[in-house]
């Protein structure tokens, strides 16, 4: 790859410019992808004007758009670099709220007491998130773009009740996460916007967390997976979110399940999950399969919710 002005207009035409870039390339045959120009961001900014050049896309730790890049699932025009931008790394406590940047791999998440602490969901869920090799360059802002519906970070963020901080070209804005997942990799993004930062309530005395998947090995994306935050008053529970992954186009409320969890009746939320989940099949199980397998979920989980934290 050779970084480029995006200012000027496509230098080769076809060509890769990391593949025929001077003589001593020619003849060989092509890399991978379909050509493509690439820059580094300066700034958020520089990332929102890069991206109004048609066919645009923000490379964050590359894990998943580089897989796209190389099987020819997607073919951008231009790469906009992001991992350079200041400040998109940060990990901050403020205002009963954690912040975490969009670049903050998840090897760093793994390892931050800031989390630990004011997300334990996040913590148990990390990892579950592939390998070392994907969690070193993988990003938190990288997962809940992509959205992947198999994905443990979204359906974390969901459980949460957690926010999405946006730049994009008309300025700044903030997307609840109920709102931010529309449908199969698709979220309130627009193709010039830059996820900043994902914002989480912190963890109280009274919140209580849980977290399973099933999958076929470990790291692999989970078949079936639960991320549930509830608050513990007494011996019951209130403010039940259950978000299920693996399951349908996006994470999925399970929100009759809620209501049985809140009313101390698990077997009543596995009968809801009949209602709450429509699962279809996949290359990993049959419908009938995952719905049955979520009530496995909700039964482990829902006796996570009721121990007090350690
Ligand atoms: C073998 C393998 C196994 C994996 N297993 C799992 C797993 O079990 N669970 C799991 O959750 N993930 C898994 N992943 C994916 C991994 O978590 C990725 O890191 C993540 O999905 C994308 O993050 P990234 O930083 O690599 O994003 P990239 O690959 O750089 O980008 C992904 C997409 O998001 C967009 N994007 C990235 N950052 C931003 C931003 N800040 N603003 C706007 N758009 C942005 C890009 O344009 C691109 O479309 C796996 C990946 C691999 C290769």
């Amino acid at each position: 790859m050779r970084e480029r002005d995006p200012g000027l207009p496509p230098a080769s035409a076809g060509v890769h410019p990391g593949y025929n870039d001077g003589n001593k390339h020619r003849g060989r045959k092509p890399l991978k992808p379909a050509p493509f120009d690439y820059v580094r961001a300066r700034s958020v900014e520089h990332a929102v004007e890069l991206l109004g050049r048609e066919g645009a896309r923000v490379l964050a730790g590359g894990q998943s758009l580089i897989a796209t890049l190389n099987m020819r699932l997607s073919h951008p025009s231009l790469l906009v670099d992001i991992n350079e931008v200041a400040d998109l790394d940060r990990i901050a406590r403020r205002n009963g709220h954690i912040d975490i940047g969009a670049l903050v791999r998840h090897a760093q998440a793994a390892r931050a007491a800031e989390i630990a602490q004011a997300a334990p969901l996040v913590a148990r869920a990390l990892p579950h998130i592939g390998h070392p090799a994907i969690r070193n360059r993988g990003t938190i802002g990288g997962s809940v773009a992509f959205a992947d519906p198999a994905a443990e970070l979204p359906a974390c963020l969901l459980a949460l009740g957690g926010e999405v901080d946006i730049a994009g070209p008309a300025g700044r804005r903030t997307v609840k996460a109920d709102d931010f997942f529309h449908g199969l990799f698709e979220t309130a993004l627009g193709p010039r916007d830059v996820l900043t930062a994902i914002r989480l309530p912190a963890a109280m005395r009274e919140t209580r967390v849980g977290f399973a998947e099933l999958a076929r090995r470990h790291g692999d994306y989970a078949m079936v997976g639960l991320a549930a935050a509830a608050r513990a008053n007494g011996r019951s529970l209130s403010d039940v979110r259950l978000a299920f992954f693996g399951v349908g186009a996006t994470p999925v409320r399970a929100r009759q399940a809620e209501q049985a969890l809140e009313a101390a009746d698990v077997e009543a939320g596995v009968k809801a999950l009949d209602r709450d989940l429509d699962p279809p099949d996949d290359v990993q199980a049959t419908g009938a399969v995952k719905k049955y397998l979520a009530g496995v979920l909700l039964r482990r989980v829902a006796r996570q919710l009721n121990e007090a934290p350690q």
